[in-house]
This record gives C-alpha cells, structure tokens and sequence, in this order.
C-alpha cells in the first residue's frame, strides 16, 4: 500500500528542451499533466510515478517546449470578419490592384449592399495622384456602398454612396475627435480620419451572432497555429462579447480570452456611464473569458493623418504649414474621470495612447486617480506607447502602468514610411524597450492584427526585439539598436509579462506545477538557432489546458 496515492497524469511529454520561463527553475526534460493543469515539472527521472496505464505518453524527440504565447492587443473578432467577409487586398496594393480586387467583390456578390475591405497604406494618397478618392471610389464600385479601412485601423476610405447612407453631405460638420477631408468645394472626399470614420461605421449593418461566432472560431484557429494561448481582444463592441460566450459554451475557445470592453469614442464632456459594461462584464465572465477590461482611445496615430498626440509639433512642410501636435479624443479632466470610475469597479483599463503627448496626458489622469482612489493594485496599460519621454518612463514604475507595445509595426515597412514622414528623425526612437525593462515597467507585447500586421504572428517581433532589424530584409538597417534585448527578455514579455498584464500570472504564462498547461513544441530551438532565423519558429504542437488543439501534419 502506497503512503500517498499519486494520481496518474493524463498525459506526460518527455525527452524535451522545456524552457519553463520561471526564473527558479528555466529548463526541465519532463512535464506531467493532470485536469488541464502540470502536475510534475522537472527531469525524466520523476516521471515514473506520473505513468499510469491510461496515460498518453509522448516524446518531444529533443525539441524545444515552452509556455504558449499571449497576444496582449489584438483584434480577433476584426481580424475573423476580414478573413471570412472582407475585400482584401495588401498593404503595398497600387490603385490598379485596389480596383481589380474591388470589381471582382462587386460580381461575386451581386445581392450585397455593402463592400467591406482593406487596407490601403497610411502613405496611399500621397504616393498615388487619384483627384477625388470618391469619385475614384464611384468608378469602380457600381451601385454599392464601399468602406475600406487603413493599415492602422483608424481612417476609413469610402464612396459618395456609403456617404450617403451616412448622411454625411458638404454640409455636415466634422464630428468631434474627427475629420472628414474635403475637396476645394468643400464636399467630403471620401477619407474619414478617426471618429468620422465612425460616423460611417455606424450605418453599415452589423455582422450576425454566428458570423461573429465563425470570426472568432477562425481567429483562434489561427491564434493556436501561431502557438497563442492568451489573447486579449483590445476593442469588444457589445455584439462581440456573446459571440465570446458561445464560443466558449461550444468549446471552441481553445485560449484564454480577456475581452477590452468598448468605450464610447469620441469627444464627451462628461464622464461615461460604467452601468453598462458593468453589466456585460458580468454577464459574459467565465473561466474562459476575462472581461474586467476596457479601452479608451485616447488619440489617433503618428501617420499622415497626424492624429496621434506628440509633445513636440509635427513637420511643417508644403502640405502641412502650420505646426500641429494631434488630435486628443478625450478632454484630459474628462480621461481622469473615466479611469476612476472604471478602477473604482474592478476594470483594467487599456488606454490608446499611440504620441508621446498621449501618454503623457494618460500618465497624469492615472496619477490623479491613484491619488482619489488608492492602490487599486490594477495595472492600466498604455497601449503602443512607441514614444515615451525619458521623463515618464520612471512613471510608469511609480503608477504600476502596463506597457503594452506593438513591435510588429516593424513591418511591413509602409506605415513605419508614413510615421517618418510626419514625425520625421523621432520616428527612429521608437520602443524604447530596454529602457523600460531596464526601469522595471511591466511590459507586454500585442500584434494589433489586422490593424498594422498582416497576421497575428508572434515569431517575427519576437526576432526584431532581439535584432532591431526587419526580419525580411537583409542589411544593416535597425531601429534603434540599442534597445535591443535578449532573447530570454523577450520570451519573459511573450509568456509571463502577458499574463502578468492579464491578471493571471496566477494561472498561466509558466511552466509551473499548478498552472494551466499552455504549452507550446517548436520546430526549431530559438536557443541554438541563428538570431535571423527566429522569424522562421512554427510550433509543430500547441497545448491549451493540457488539450491539443494544434498540431502539424507529420
Ligand atoms: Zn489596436
């Protein structure tokens, strides 16, 4: 009779390079897992006791195993509907190719009312001579209504049908937050920069629960094939979160999901009504699904539309005389309140803060709000936060801010072009991710997918955070090298810090006895292999909860 009886795993992996990611203990040979989580995490020796007749045994063949990775800002549910419903074409599209790919969404679908589509470089209008983008727009779309977003999500390109539909004549005005550009006359000519883009927005008929459903499903497919175990949605409207539960129910979300609750864009006076989120967040929570989180967007971004909020003034050129530093969306007293009703209740909150002028201001309403409401002990994230004063970065230490990055911006070089161009030399000190670490700032890391990355892909920024370079071209060329780290920094951010920013360090992100197998086999060991080959990574095997839900054919 056995002193203690040890329950038999369900599963144990063996003969692996298992990079834990916990600091006590970072490479063991052998994991066992037991109701989804490690029950045994050390080398092939204490294994024995773990193997009953019922468990699967497998072994990792000398390969690389690791925490699967946690996408901390992306937009699934956009990024699913793209895939699924969108008239896509690529970011480098010339208005040959754009038309083309249009015509043919026109005669696939003759019954539609709506073209849906994207994404046109930040740079589009300036590299290419079109007149009115409307009219041109017009030429090409028959008698449907067309909507196409930029390569950063922010800025919408449409026709004088989709206008129309909107209400949106010579003579509306330009809505808060937002501008619609105009001809010589005055008409609108078919680009609405941020919140005007919305005005259009809401007119389009919104997906079904179970296209919302099919988005999703699609988008976490692809998340575990990428070796994504934690994703957190950065904008949720409210038709989403359901779809989220659905999945759920269905078993279908095979990640964490940590749902960003959508806030009113846009220019207000007073501060939001919480009641409803609130009331989705409860409604929607599960074991699953995280929804104590929302998002404010705070400006725009630092292309050519200048919306984001920079300290020092964009480049005056012949397009741009007078010198202007963006657009702030929320009135600065108004963000304070916000942020303290939404700490007051629980919610981390995710703020757009994409200038360093941005972050500045968020900066400061969370100073105001630590000082009404005490340590909550939440962790509120600026997100992209590429430019940061050396000033605030020791802020971000004493408000306990989330750093949440989008190095994925690296490429495609486009909109980096576009960045340049209005921000001109500070376009090339951008993630100054060293210095954060260096300070002590809880970092984390997102794709932004679809806005900005073509895909969700995780194993190209990982490269560039350790390179500085695009991993695609070859040559010298870096961003900011010295800010470049080590690969073991860099898969901390992937792994841990992403859970950290989640709130469940507690549950997920390590290789721990205890947490919740999220596990991923790679192809190739990022340790041994050269830097420029990470890029290159593909999980061959992903585990969520000690279930497979991605493996290669082979
Ligand atoms: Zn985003």
């Amino acid at each position: 009779m056995l002193e203690r009886q040890v329950a038999f795993a369900d599963m144990v992996l063996s003969n692996g390079r298992i990079y834990t990611v916990n600091p006590a203990q970072p490479w063991v040979e052998a994991v066992a897992i037991s109701g989804g989580k490690y029950t045994y995490v050390g080398d092939a020796a204490g294994l024995g006791s773990h193997i009953g007749p019922e468990t699967r045994q497998l072994d990792l063949q000398g390969r690389m195993a690791m925490p699967g990775i946690n996408d901390v800002h992306s937009h699934p549910w956009q990024g699913g509907t793209k895939v699924l419903y969108g008239c896509n074409f690529a970011f480098s599209a010339t208005p040959e190719e754009i038309a083309d790919i249009i015509s043919e969404c026109v005669a696939r679908d003759p019954d539609a009312q709506w073209i849906i589509g994207g994404q046109w470089t930040s740079d589009f209008f300036k590299n290419h001579e079109l007149g009115s983008p409307r009219e041109w727009l017009d030429r090409v779309s028959g008698d449907k209504a067309v909507y196409l977003e930029d390569d950063s999500g922010h800025h919408g390109w449409v026709n004088s049908k989709a206008l129309a539909l909107a209400g949106v004549s010579k003579d509306t005005p330009d809505p808060a937050g937002g501008v619609f550009l105009r001809d010589t006359n005055g008409e609108p000519n078919g680009v609405a920069l941020e919140s005007a883009k919305t005005v259009v927005e809401e007119v389009i008929p919104q997906w079904t629960h179970e296209q919302n459903v099919a988005a999703l499903t699609e988008a976490v497919k692809r998340a575990n094939a990428f070796g994504i175990t934690g994703i957190l949605e950065a904008r949720t409207p409210p038709s989403v979160s359901p779809a989220y539960a659905t999945l759920d129910q269905q078993g279908l979300l095979t990640t964490y999901a940590i749902t960003a609750l959508q806030t009113p864009r846009g220019k207000r006076d007073t501060a939001m009504d919480v009641a409803p989120l609130i009331e989705i967040s409860e409604r929607y929570s599960s074991e699953h699904v995280h929804t104590r989180f929302a998002k404010i967007f705070l400006d725009g971004v630092p292309t050519a539309s200048r919306s984001a909020v920079m300290l020092e003034p964009y480049l005056v050129n012949e397009e741009f005389s007078e010198p202007t530093t963006g657009m702030l969306m929320v009135a600065p007293e108004v963000l304070a309140e916000d942020i303290a009703a939404l700490d007051r209740n629980g919610f981390t909150v995710k703020i757009h803060t994409a200038g360093d002028g941005a972050v500045r201001v968020a900066l400061d309403a969370i100073e105001q709000v630590r000082s009404r409401n005490g340590r909550s002990g939440l962790r509120h994230q600026l997100a992209h936060a590429g430019y940061i004063h050396p000033d605030d970065i020791q802020r971000f230490v004493d408000l306990n801010v989330t750093a949440d990055l989008s190095p994925y911006l690296w490429f495609p070089r486009p909109i980096i072009d576009s960045i340049i161009g209005a921000v001109g030399q500070r376009a090339y000190h951008y993630w100054p991710i060293k210095d954060l670490l260096a300070a002590g700032v809880n970092v984390s890391i997102g794709s932004d997918w679809p806005s900005a990355a073509a895909s969700m892909d995780p194993w190209p920024a990982l490269e560039a955070m350790v390179t500085r370079r695009n991993p695609w071209e070859d040559g010298e060329q870096a961003l900011w090298r010295s800010q470049a780290i080590s690969l073991e920094q860099a898969l901390e951010i992937f792994t841990r810090y992403g859970a950290r920013a989640y709130r469940l360090e507690h549950l997920t992100g390590s290789v721990e006895v205890g947490k919740s197998a999220d596990l991923i086999v790679l192809n190739q060991d990022l340790f041994s292999v050269p830097v420029e080959k990470i890029s290159e990574t593909r999980p061959e095997l992903t585990l969520f909860k000690g279930t497979i839900v991605f493996e290669t054919s082979h």
